[in-house]
């Protein structure tokens, strides 16, 4: 079984991420997207919302497991006995830190390998940031984000 573990913020999940599980799921046998906490961040959505806006979309996909995790992340793959970490590239821009990252977690755990899928180019631009800024200025989000996240950013900020 090649599993993979696809962890992030997901605050809240964009088509972007959904790009990503779907292309990660081609290469792997199950793909585990992993909602770390990130108590530092301070998220829009509690755990227990972007837990439920990944079942309600990303959990539709077949073989998609969504799961969240607190700690190292190449313990958590190690416990789930998954043989590689997924990151979305976009731009340059997210190269230097997702290098660093990928490095380090290889310094760690050298079995965990880290690979880097590119989204559909009309996700290029697409973050959760970008998505909770519109919304908070009112604007249009329905072609960035599935329907139930859009809903979700519509009760949050009207
Ligand atoms: P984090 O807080 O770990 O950056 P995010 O939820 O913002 O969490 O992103 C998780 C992963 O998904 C990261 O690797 C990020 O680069 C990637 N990602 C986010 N949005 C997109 C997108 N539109 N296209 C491709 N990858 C994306």
């Amino acid at each position: 079984m090649r599993r993979a573990i696809y962890p992030g913020s997901f605050d809240p999940v964009t088509n972007g991420h959904l790009d990503v599980i779907e292309r990660a799921r081609k290469l792997f046998d199950e793909v585990i997207v992993a909602v770390a906490h990130n108590d530092e961040k301070q998220p829009l959505f509690s755990l227990e919302e972007r837990l439920e806006l990944l079942r309600e979309t990303a959990a539709k996909i077949d073989h998609v497991r969504i799961a969240e995790f607190n700690g190292l992340l190449v313990e958590f793959a190690r416990a789930q006995k998954a043989g590689a970490v997924i990151r979305g590239l976009r731009a340059v821009s997210d190269f230097e830190f997702e290098f660093q990252m990928a490095l380090m977690n290889r310094k760690l755990d050298a079995a965990v390998e880290t690979i880097f899928l590119m989204p559909k180019e009309e996700y290029t631009y697409l973050s959760s940031r970008i998505v909770k800024e519109i919304a908070r200025l009112g604007g249009d989000v329905s072609s960035l984000v599935p329907v139930c996240v859009a809903k979700a950013l519509s009760r949050k900020f009207h």
